[in-house]
C-alpha cells in the first residue's frame, strides 16, 4: 500500500497495510473428518502469520478451540467474546489476550461484530449458520459494510450453495445479495479476498440501531 508524501503528490511512501480484526464464526464441535479441524487450523495460523487479530466465541471447545490454538501457536492475538450461561458449556478459553465474558448471546455477537472488520464462516452447526446469515442479512440491510467470507472447507457447504444459487433463480434472493457472501475452499485466498475488501478503521456500523 502506498501513501502521497504531503507537499509532493509526485513522491509516495510504501505503508504496511494495517492488521484486520477477523472475526471466525464455526463449530463448538469438530464434526466427523479430519479436514475440518485442519481447515481451522490453517484459518487460525494464516490470520497470526498475517499480524491479523482473531475475533471468536471464546471457547476451546470443537473448531472453535481448534482455530483460537494454532493462532496462539502462531503468536497471534486472539479476543473471545462469551456469554456467561456458556462458559462452562464452550470451555471458556483462559490464554487468550482477551476473554470477554458478556450476559447475552446478542451481547456477545455485536461485540464480535464492533471488534472485526472481516467476517468468514468455517464448517460449524446450527450457531454458526445463524451467525453467518445475521451478519450476512446486515451487510446486505446496511448495518455494516464488511466483508463476509465463507470457507467451504472439504466441501462440507456444497448443498448450502446449491440451495443459496436456487433461491436466487426462484426469486427470493437478488443475485447481488448472493455476490455479497465471498466463498472460497483456501484459507490463504479467502483471506487475501478479504483485505481487499475490508475498510479497517473507516467501515460503516450502525449496530447499536439493529
Ligand atoms: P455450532 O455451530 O452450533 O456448534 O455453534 C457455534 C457457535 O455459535 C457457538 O459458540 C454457539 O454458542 C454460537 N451461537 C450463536 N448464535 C447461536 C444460536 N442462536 N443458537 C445456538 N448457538 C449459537
Amino acid at each position: 500500500m502506498t501513501q502521497p508524501i504531503a507537499g509532493d503528490p509526485t513522491l509516495v511512501r510504501s505503508c504496511p497495510a494495517p492488521a484486520l480484526s477477523v472475526c471466525v464464526y464455526c463449530g463448538s464441535r469438530t464434526g466427523d473428518a479430519a479436514e475440518f479441524a485442519n481447515a481451522a487450523r490453517a484459518t487460525g495460523k494464516a490470520i497470526a502469520r498475517r499480524g491479523w487479530r482473531l475475533v471468536y466465541g471464546g471457547g476451546r471447545a470443537g473448531l472453535m478451540g481448534s482455530v483460537a490454538d494454532a493462532a496462539l501457536a502462531a503468536g497471534g492475538e486472539v479476543i473471545g467474546v462469551i456469554p456467561k450461561a456458556l462458559m462452562g458449556r464452550e470451555l471458556g478459553h483462559d490464554g487468550l489476550a482477551e476473554l470477554h465474558v458478556v450476559d447475552t448471546m446478542h451481547e456477545r455477537k455485536r461485540l464480535m461484530a464492533e471488534r472485526s472488520d472481516a467476517f468468514v464462516a468455517l464448517p460449524g452447526g446450527i450457531g454458526t449458520f445463524e451467525e453467518l446469515f445475521e451478519v450476512w442479512t446486515w451487510l446486505q440491510l446496511g448495518y455494516h459494510d464488511k466483508p463476509v467470507g465463507l470457507l467451504n472447507a472439504a466441501g462440507y457447504y456444497d448443498p448450502l450453495l446449491a440451495f443459496l444459487d436456487q433461491s436466487v433463480v426462484r426469486g427470493f434472493v437478488p443475485p447481488a445479495q448472493r455476490k455479497l457472501l465471498q466463498v472460497g475452499t483456501d484459507p490463504e485466498a479467502l483471506l487475501d479476498r478479504m483485505t481487499a475488501l475490508a475498510r479497517p478503521g473507516r467501515a460503516r456500523e450502525l449496530y447499536r440501531q439493529i
